[in-house]
Parts: structure tokens; C-alpha cells; sequence
């Protein structure tokens, strides 16, 4: 029977920051057996302001989940086969919402959203501060990046949030918490938890202990008691509420998507890395039980914690803010490009003339520059530029930043890396994979099963005390497709000191 040949199922919520889908894995195969995804929309009131309606994320999360049990049904498979569902999700999106009503009190503030950067200042401008002030204790530098800033902002900006925390009716979440708190229950007991991937992304937790950070929370004047409890990344948490489909599944997995990717890629061991190439860009290297704190520009963060009982693993990481989101961008800005798969071909057809560098600095520059006033810029165009070498300098922007956080790692870790684990969106074009080995100098490799962010939720929910239908440590890779690099390294350098010379005229662009 079906049921033979694929085991018990586990689900998988992948809430992404451009879309939502709920993926169905087979435990035997650890293949996808279908999947349903819904794209959700962005709300950009004013520049540099980026948010998302939080009840729209969770009816597209409710949405995904009962069209992929009704496609179960096509497959002659039943969804009450799932024996567990994980969850992975955007990372430092905020959302605050009212335990009474169930209503949030703003929109989400998505993780990109810049409006923090005059908070950032504020929590600079006190003594001898500098942006790393706090890296010791959470392993962040301040940014318009994380939680805390985000909830600060709301905070001071938004009186339903002044009122409701007042009253002790505010709940915070970032998007994992926000969707388990409403599937198992709302305002009836819904269970306020995250994990301890998503809380080392607020600046509120201490990476060492993995427990909310008095101190932190003193800094942001962030109450304590909105914060959600801290849980590891695999165990029963608590069941989805009657009246919705999946009631009484158990959910068991949290991991943010970043972390996710990594255990879906299967990195397990100390020196593994991989790049996954969404909306952003973000490389993740484990270091083991031991943390490294960076002088390069990377943020120290939890990789995964895979059981209450289990040892957590660290991870350094280069978050890159802007990667497909540029491509994005060329489509429905710029319109020189219809769909975001065509931008290989229109790159590929362009003569080799015009070195024009595309610096996409939307939201200022991230890693390892960590530069809020930091703007786009492109340089280098001539009479001859067409569309096609735009197009060519978006996704060599995507290489290089990449190049960028990987010379940042060796020089934090002593080591360079040998190979690259890839995956995300982005990664389905071929032409961008054989330039990110030839800019970088080492092999790109790519599986043929692209679904490692939700393979990381689904291994974290499978392999939970209670469920156990998945041994990570048993879960063999898929095939890989490997590209080499095939430039010369003077011209790989030749080229990386262009961008360089693009970086430096794109820092300080906004004068604050
Ligand atoms: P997220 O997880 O952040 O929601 P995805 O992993 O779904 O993002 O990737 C979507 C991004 O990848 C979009 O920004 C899109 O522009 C980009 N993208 C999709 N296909 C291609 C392609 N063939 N070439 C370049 N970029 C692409």
C-alpha cells in the first residue's frame, strides 16, 4: 500500500518571506509528496518601510495546509497519515498582537524594514557604544535588522501597543510563534513558545544560555513578560486545535529558515556550510558546541538544538539582505525582465564590454558591512549598456556579496571553505551557480532535492521524542549537481576589485 511504500508523513510549514507553502514529506524516502504554495504581499507605505498583514500570513498558512490535504487525496494517500508537523519561517519579523482579542496591533515589521534605523541610533548614542556593544551577550551587532528594534519602535510609535502592554495584554511573536500560538488555540489557550534559532535573531537572547537576557531587555525597555518561553528545536510543543484540519497533530518542530536549510542540507559537522538563496542571501557555517564570535562582520547564532536534552550547535553566519529580491525588482520595478527565470538567458547574450557593478543596497548593506546608510548604486555604464548586462550586474551582485561573507568566514575561522552547499529560489538558474564558483574559486554544490528548508522542519518535527519516525543521522543526501570553477584568479580578482570599488561609492549614499 501507499502507506508501505512511503511511511508515516510529516508535514512542513515553510512561511518565507515571499511566499507561504505547507510541503508533505514521506518519512521513508524523506521525498516531497506534494506541496501547495501562496505568495504573500508586501506593504511598503513609505521608503525603506516593509511590512506584511499578519492575518494574511496566517490565512495563506491555513489555506496551504487544507489545498495540500486535498491533493494527499489524489495520491490515494490520507492527510491523516501526517503523524507530525515543523515549522520554519522568516526570521526577525515582528508581530504584536493582543491575547485577548487575538488581534494583532500593527503589521508585521518584515525583517528588511529599515524605519529602526533612527532607534538604532538612539540605542547607540549613549557613552562609548559602538554597534557591536552587545555581540559578547546575543552575538549580534545593533541593527535595523533584529526584533528588538522592531518592537522598540512599535513601542514608541504605535499607542495600541503603548495601551496593550500597559495592560498586560500585548503578546510578541516573530512569525513562528504568532502561527502556532493561533493553530493550537488563540485566544483559547494558544501556546506562546518559540525556539531558540528564532529567539538568538531578536538581540533579546543570551546566546550562551539560551534564556531571555535581563539585561537586553533593560536596553530596549522590552518588557519580559511578552516575550514567548524558549523551547529547543525538536519536541512536542502541543497540538493543532480541534476545528482545524490537521486537529491533534502534534507539532514538533521550529526552526527559522536560515537554520533550517542548514539541517536540511544535512550539516551536521563542524566546517559544513551552505547558501541559500531566497528574497536575501544566507550562509550559515557550523562550528560545533563552541561559539565564534566574529571580527569580520558575521553574526554568532544558534544552528539548531535538535531536543530539550540536546547539545546546541552554533553557527556563524553572512546575512546578505538583498539577492533575489533584485531580480524581483528588475521584473516589477525596471520591467526589463518578465519573469525572474528569464534573467539568465538575457545575461548570458550580452557582448563582454561594459564592467558595470550593481550594488544592491535596498536596505543598507548587511554582512560583513553592516552599513545602514549604505544605497544601491550602479556604476560603470556606457552608450553601449543594454538591459541584458543590468541584469548580468544583479546576479554578479548576488556572487560577490556571497565572495564577500565567505572571505569574512575564513578569516574568523582560520579555514577556507572547500565547497558550498547551495539551495533556495535562486539557485534553480544555472548561469548564477557557475558564476558563484568562478567568483568564489570553489565548487557550488547543488542537490536535486531543493526543499531543504523544509526538509529541516520536517527532520526537526520527525525526529521529536514522541514521534521518532526519523533519525537525522540516518537521512541520506540526494544526488548533487556540482559546478567548478572555471575562471582564471586574475581574472576572479580582477573583477572582485571592481565590486569592491562599487561597495565603497555606495557606503554613506544616505546622509542620516
Ligand atoms: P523566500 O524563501 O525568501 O521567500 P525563495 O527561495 O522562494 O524566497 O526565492 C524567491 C526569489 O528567487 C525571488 O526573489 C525571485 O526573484 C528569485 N528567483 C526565482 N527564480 C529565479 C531565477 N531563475 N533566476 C534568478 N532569480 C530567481
Amino acid at each position: 500500500s501507499t502507506r508501505e511504500k512511503y511511511g508515516p508523513l510529516i508535514g512542513a510549514i515553510d512561511e518565507g518571506t515571499s511566499s507561504t507553502r505547507f510541503l508533505v514529506f514521506a518519512s521513508k524516502t524523506a521525498e516531497v509528496l506534494t506541496y501547495h504554495q501562496k505568495e504573500v504581499p508586501h506593504i511598503c507605505p513609505h521608503e525603506g518601510w516593509f511590512e506584511q498583514d499578519p492575518l494574511v500570513i496566517l490565512q495563506a498558512v491555513l489555506e496551504t495546509i487544507n489545498v495540500t490535504c486535498d491533493n494527499l487525496k489524489k495520491l490515494n494517500l490520507d492527510f491523516e497519515d501526517i503523524v507530525a508537523v515543523g515549522i520554519t519561517n522568516q526570521r526577525e519579523t515582528t508581530v504584536l498582537w493582543d491575547k485577548t482579542t487575538g488581534k494583532p496591533l500593527y503589521n508585521a515589521l518584515v525583517w528588511m524594514d529599515m524605519r529602526t534605523s533612527n532607534t538604532v541610533d538612539e540605542v547607540l548614542q549613549y557613552g562609548k557604544r559602538d554597534q557591536y556593544f552587545l555581540q559578547y551577550a546575543c552575538g549580534l551587532p545593533v541593527s535595523t535588522y533584529f526584533s528588538a528594534l522592531k518592537i522598540k519602535w512599535m513601542m514608541d510609535n504605535v499607542p495600541e501597543v503603548k495601551q496593550a502592554m500597559k495592560s498586560g495584554n500585548c503578546l510578541f511573536g516573530n512569525i513562528d510563534t504568532w502561527i502556532i500560538w493561533n493553530l493550537t488555540g488563540g485566544t483559547k489557550g494558544g501556546l506562546h513558545i518559540t525556539d531558540c534559532t528564532n529567539a538568538s535573531r531578536t538581540m533579546l537572547m543570551n546566546i550562551e544560555t539560551l534564556k531571555w537576557d535581563a539585561q537586553l531587555c533593560r536596553i530596549f525597555d522590552i518588557p519580559m513578560n511578552v516575550l514567548p518561553e524558549i523551547r529547543s528545536c525538536s519536541e512536542i510543543y502541543g497540538y493543532i486545535a480541534d476545528g482545524l484540519k490537521l486537529a491533534g497533530v502534534p507539532i514538533s518542530g521550529i526552526l527559522g529558515d536560515q537554520q533550517a536549510a542548514l539541517v536540511g542540507q544535512l550539516c551536521f559537522n563542524i566546517g559544513q556550510a551552505k547558501s541559500t538563496y531566497g528574497t536575501g542571501c544566507f550562509i550559515l557555517y557550523n562550528t560545533g558546541t563552541s561559539m565564534v564570535h566574529s571580527s569580520h562582520g558575521l553574526l554568532t547564532t544558534v544552528g539548531y538544538k535538535l531536543g530539550p536534552n540536546q547539545p546546541t550547535v552554533y553557527a556563524l553566519e553572512g546575512s546578505v539582505a538583498i539577492a533575489g529580491i533584485s531580480i524581483r525588482w528588475l521584473r516589477d520595478n525596471l520591467k526589463i525582465i518578465q519573469e525572474a527565470a528569464d534573467s539568465a538567458e538575457l545575461a548570458q547574450n550580452v557582448s563582454e564590454s561594459g564592467e558595470v557593478v550593481f550594488v544592491p543596497a535596498f536596505s543598507g548593506l548587511y554582512a560583513p558591512y553592516w552599513r545602514k546608510d549604505a544605497r544601491s548604486v550602479i556604476c560603470g555604464l556606457t552608450e553601449e549598456t543594454k538591459p541584458g548586462h543590468l541584469i548580468k550586474a544583479a546576479l554578479e551582485g548576488v556572487c560577490y556579496q556571497v565572495r564577500d561573507v565567505l572571505e569574512a568566514m575564513s578569516l574568523d575561522c582560520g579555514i577556507p571553505l572547500k565547497k558550498v552547499l547551495v539551495d533556495g529560489g535562486m539557485t534553480v538558474n544555472d548561469y548564477l551557480m557557475q558564476m558563484q564558483a568562478d567568483y568564489t574559486g570553489i565548487p557550488v554544490v547543488r542537490p536535486t532535492m531543493l526543499e531543504t528548508t523544509a526538509l529541516g522542519a520536517a527532520i526537526a518535527a520527525g525526529s521529536a521524542k514522541g514521534v521518532e519516525v526519523w533519525d537525522p543521522t540516518k537521512i541520506q543526501p540526494t544526488p548533487n549537481d556540482v559546478f567548478s570553477p572555471s575562471i582564471s584568479i586574475d581574472v576572479r580578482d580582477m573583477k572582485y576589485t571592481r565590486w569592491k570599488m562599487g561597495i565603497s561609492r555606495s557606503l554613506g549614499w544616505a546622509i542620516e
